[in-house]
């Protein structure tokens, strides 16, 4: 496959008025527009949507149906596109029969160059059936590791997404992610059908995140640390907490301490919750949130992410902390210890709803042990240089943490995994 394209250069120019493509972009594009199928694995911020969308008005007719978890995110992508002039609707379950019948016949009028969905629409039969009968140039698969990840307890649709590629007879696939490590990177292809000179991957090298972690003896220096932290360091910031009950706590508390911030977690209703994202969306503020908050929030000025307490695991560490500075600016990334919080994520390891059937702990623990431990008894205290860190940390997608945190790691390699897990990320 040509690994240039003219042609979508020139989209992207009269499209979206930009210049050049960043590392990768046109390779994956040329590689569709050529009849190929492809896996990007490129960090947030680095324009996976263009990867499809440009690809989409390639083809020029027929429809490109874009796969992805989130409907605030679906939204966000529609209503650029349709800025744009672009020919974009989305199918979701907040919408009325007679809208969804709207968006069928401007889909069966060839109106549409980009279809947005979430994977519960694959099980729908009306929508199977009319896109058998339209030309269906690609399936992109947004966010593509939650097939795998969240493949059994969360969204058991994205299992489906494989299948349906061959039931509506797609000409090609592009799955797109920030978090694949090379396992996962190899299931989704394999699933997929795509070989392996269709996966593309640019490093996660992100110079203007700045990775900082302090630990606290108690929670209230820890919480008194996070006051002054935010008074010195303006700007949009996400305090990531563990539990929907600290998300409560801290919100509130910084709010007594003169700081404007809202919780966010999935036990809020619905309008609450829209509220507190367009809020975000268009000012400064503070947000405490769980997980739930962030997948595909495109805000390219946040300039903190605060993890107070763990991550849930190294990918969601990577996956949340590339939300900072999309916009190229210096951006903080700061994580917050505290002697309470091994006991959260201990709960949360062993969770088996919480956590990935693999999760970074473990696969990182298992790494510490194939590449450097197998000979040493199983008691014995390894210390792992700064380069070996690197190394294992790269393959959960995080090279560029471990050496910017420029860690020295040693540890007790009995010690029960999520402190094995503390001590790589927070000394
Ligand atoms: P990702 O999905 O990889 O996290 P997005 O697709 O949301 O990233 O893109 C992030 C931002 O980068 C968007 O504002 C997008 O318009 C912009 N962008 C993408 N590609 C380019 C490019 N080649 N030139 C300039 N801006 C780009
Ligand atoms: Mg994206």
């Amino acid at each position: 496959y040509p690994t240039t394209s003219p042609a979508a250069r020139k989209i992207l120019h009269d499209a979206w008025g930009y210049t050049s493509f960043r590392a990768e972009q046109e390779a994956v594009i040329a590689r569709l527009l050529h009849g190929g199928s492809a896996v990007a694995v490129f960090p947030t911020g680095a324009g996976k949507s263009l990867l499809y969308q440009v690809a989409a008005l390639g083809f020029g007719s027929g429809v490109t149906v874009v796969v992805s978890p989130l409907i605030a995110l679906i939204k966000d992508q529609v209503q650029d596109l349709q800025r744009r002039g672009i020919g974009a609707a989305a199918v979701d379950s907040t919408m009325e029969r007679e809208e969804v019948r709207a968006v069928f016949e401007r889909v069966k009028n060839d109106e549409v160059r980009l279809l947005y969905v979430s994977p519960e629409r694959l099980n729908n039969d009306a929508f199977v059936k009319l896109l058998q009968k339209t030309t269906v140039r690609l399936i992109a698969v947004d966010e593509a590791h939650c097939v795998y990840e969240w493949g059994n307890s969360f969204r058991p649709d994205y299992l489906r997404v494989a299948r349906f590629v061959k039931e509506i007879k797609a000409e090609r696939v592009l799955c797109v992610t920030a978090t694949a490590t090379p396992e996962i990177t190899e299931s989704i292809s394999t699933a997929f059908g795509v070989p392996s000179d269709g996966v593309f991957r640019t490093s996660t090298y992100r110079p203007n995140l700045q990775l900082l972690s302090e630990s606290f003896k108690t929670s209230r220096d820890r919480f008194d640390y996070l006051v002054e932290f935010l008074n010195s360091n303006p700007g949009a910031t996400i305090v990531y907490t563990l539990k929907r009950s600290t998300a409560e706590v801290v919100a509130g508390l910084l709010e007594t301490a003169g700081i404007e911030a809202f919780p966010y977690h999935a036990g809020m209703d619905k309008a609450t919750r829209n509220a507190t994202q367009d809020r975000f969306m268009k000012s400064n503020i503070t947000i405490v949130a769980t997980i739930a908050f962030g997948l595909g929030i495109n805000k390219p000025d946040i300039r903190n992410i605060i993890h107070y307490g763990p991550p849930l695991s190294i990918e969601n560490y990577a996956q949340e902390i590339g939300r900072a500075g999309r916009d190229g600016r210096p951006s903080k990334c700061l994580i917050l210890m505290a002697p309470t919080d091994t006991r959260t994520h201990d709960f949360l390891t062993v969770n088996p709803l919480l956590t990935p059937r693999k999760s970074g702990i473990r696969r990182l623990l298992r790494h510490i042990f194939l590449t450097h431990a197998s000979s040493a008894p199983p008691s014995s205290t390894i210390t792992l240089p700064l380069h070996a860190l690197a190394r294992v940390l790269e393959d959960a997608t995080m090279a560029v943490t471990a050496l910017l945190m420029k860690v020295e790691m040693e540890c007790d390699v009995v010690k029960a995994l999520p402190t094995v897990y503390g001590e790589v990320l927070y000394r």
